[in-house]
């Protein structure tokens, strides 16, 4: 029988393990895990400050002797792997609970320890109530440090963690300010996109502040650049993970350019006995071709499970990755898939694409719970190769962005989006899914059957004094409208086209870009030639201003 050893027992570590054991019942498999818990749902700490996990315990999905008994594999909790002594093959480990060292040897070593938050050392921080999320360990003292009478809490970043705890401890009751540097939260969604989400975290209550840094902490008052000062009692930092590649530097196991640990198409590192998988591994973008991190749940369990499948003489079949994600951010759903705008301007891919922004609805419209799906599908020019995707609405995106997701994967074009048959009844979509909806947008623009722009040029145009016609009806527009914009409803457009300047550009919208579409294609039918359909449409543009 073989000897494995794991480090790491959460979402790498433990499903390694349990697809070691499933390989073989004569190998001896071993965990050791720094922390006091196992396969617990990191993905769900959050939800405990809320209440919405009562119980800590809760969090725990596995425990030592339940992996003895189910899997005979032996979980040594508060057990740290100090140090690997390659030549040897053996790791040193501390029992953390008796303060003893010992050595253990190994045939294969898989190293899954992980991501820890990154902590600056900004001045005062050592006097600040400052809590990071990790572990359930974390969540529990941050939870402690919060009973009582609500709080100020100060979250310092606006990623995935910082929102989901930016949710929850203002479902708890407390008074909450999120601080975020750059000048957007989340940067998996474009800043187009996101501006749905900053409104929205607004409009619950929370002090939002972007494009602003903590410079230092006064106690746990929160100083930023610009001198603002923000009153609090508590502070989350939650500014992103680094890989715990102590391990492997001290090893001389390869680390990559992201500084994450470097491993093969089979996650196996520079020393053939070793592996590494999850937070602490750097992996290969086919989108943009390069490596880059990716500290997600699922690539971390899919990535051990290869690692056993390849440890008993499987191949992995290792494609690479484009980074998928979804979060809740109070009423809204966000998910993205791919590359962003923002990614391929900011990392100068030099990459040639477009995007297609529409906003249909997510279900049919007499459906009470239908609510307005935005979605923005960015690919390439002209080969028409799907490079990402962004979905936010009150209802499901996860279902559009996945199926992007799964295309994508497939190397498929918009042209294969046209085709998809998704499943559909009222209660669930709409005819023409916003896939396909998206797709045959694609393709007419690549076709070149009519020319868009994008909301964020909109007050460039606007400044130039260009011509904006708005074809909602007039109603909406005395509403609220784009200063400047000359309203001519779809309804009175074959009436009134005397009123359009035939040789100078004119821009047309609607609240969403599907009328406006439609009085594009009738302009164009009469003999215009110099339109554009605004992308995204007023629903679009009024949340970008
Ligand atoms: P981990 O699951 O972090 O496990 C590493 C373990 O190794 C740790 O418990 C650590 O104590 C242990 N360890 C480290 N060094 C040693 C050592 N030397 N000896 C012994 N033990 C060691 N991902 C999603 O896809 N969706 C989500 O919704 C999501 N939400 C998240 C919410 C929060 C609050 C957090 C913290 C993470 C979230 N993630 C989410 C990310 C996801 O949890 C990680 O990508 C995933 O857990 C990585 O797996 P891993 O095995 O690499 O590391």
């Amino acid at each position: 029988s073989r000897k494995y050893l794991v480090v790491g027992g959460v979402a790498g570590g433990a499903s390694a393990a349990a697809r070691l054991r499933r390989h073989s019942e004569e190998d001896q498999v071993v965990i050791f895990e720094k922390g006091p818990h196992v396969s617990f749902s990191n993905c769900s700490l959050p939800y405990y400050l809320s209440g919405l996990v009562e119980n800590s315990e809760e969090l725990v999905m596995m425990n030592p002797e339940k992996f003895k008994k189910q899997y005979n594999i032996d979980v040594r909790t508060e057990n740290e792997v100090l140090s690997i002594d390659r030549k040897s093959k053996s790791v040193t480990v501390k029992d953390l609970k008796t303060g003893k060292n010992y050595t253990e040897t190994y045939d294969k070593l898989i190293l899954s320890p992980g991501g820890k938050p990154i902590v600056p050392p900004i001045p005062g921080i050592e006097n600040a109530n400052c809590y990071t999320i990790r572990n359930v360990v974390d969540i529990v003292k941050l939870g402690d440090a919060l009973k009582g009478a609500p709080k100020k809490v100060s979250v310092i970043g606006g990623g995935f963690i910082g929102i989901e705890t930016v949710e929850n401890l203002k479902e708890a009751g407390h008074s909450v300010t999120l601080v975020e540097a750059m000048p957007q939260i989340l940067r998996i969604l474009d800043e187009d996109m996101v501006q749905i989400l900053h409104k929205e975290i607004y409009d619950h209550g929370v002090n939002l502040i972007v494009g602003d840094k903590v410079s230092a902490f006064d106690k746990s008052n929160v100083i930023l650049e610009s001198g603002r000062r923000v009153e609090s009692d508590v502070v989350v930092l939650a500014i992103g993970v680094q890989p715990e590649t102590d391990l492997a530097k001290g090893a001389n196991l390869d680390l990559g350019k992201t500084g994450a640990m470097k491993v093969d198409q089979n996650f196996k590192t520079n020393d053939p006995d070793i592996y590494a998988v999850g937070d602490v591994i750097e992996v290969y973008s086919y989108l943009f071709n390069d490596y880059f991190k990716l500290p997600l749940a699922g690539p971390a369990q899919k990535q051990a499970r290869g690692v056993a499948d390849h440890i008993n003489g499987m191949q992995i079949d290792n494609r690479g990755y484009i980074g998928s994600s979804i979060l809740k951010v109070f009423d809204y759903n966000a998910a993205s898939t791919g590359l962003t705008a923002g990614f391929i301007e900011h990392a100068k891919l030099g990459i040639d694409y477009d995007c297609v922004r529409i906003i249909p609805g997510d279900k049919v419209g007499l459906m009470p719970s239908s609510r307005a799906l935005h979605f923005k599908l960015i690919y390439e020019i002209p080969t028409g190769r799907i490079l990402g995707a962004q979905a936010i609405g009150k209802g499901n995106v996860d279902k559009r962005i996945d199926v992007i997701a799964t295309v994508i994967k497939f190397n498929g074009t918009i042209h294969d989006l046209k085709d998809l048959e998704l499943c559909y009844a009222p209660p669930f979509g709409t005819a023409k899914d916003v896939v396909n909806f998206a797709g045959y947008v694609a393709a007419n623009i690549l076709k070149g059957d009519f020319k868009h722009i994008h909301v964020n040029k909109v007050r460039s145009l606007q400044e130039s004094g260009a011509t904006i016609i708005d074809v909602r009806e007039e109603s909406e527009y005395e509403e609220s409208h784009i200063i400047g914009a000359k309203n001519i409803p779809l309804s009175q457009l074959r009436d009134r086209i005397d009123e359009i300047p035939k040789n100078n550009p004119v821009y047309l919208h609607c609240r969403s870009g599907q009328r406006s579409y439609n009085a594009v294609l009738a302009l164009q039918n009469l003999g215009f030639d110099n339109l554009f359909n605004v992308s995204g449409g007023f629903m679009g543009i009024s949340f970008y201003e």
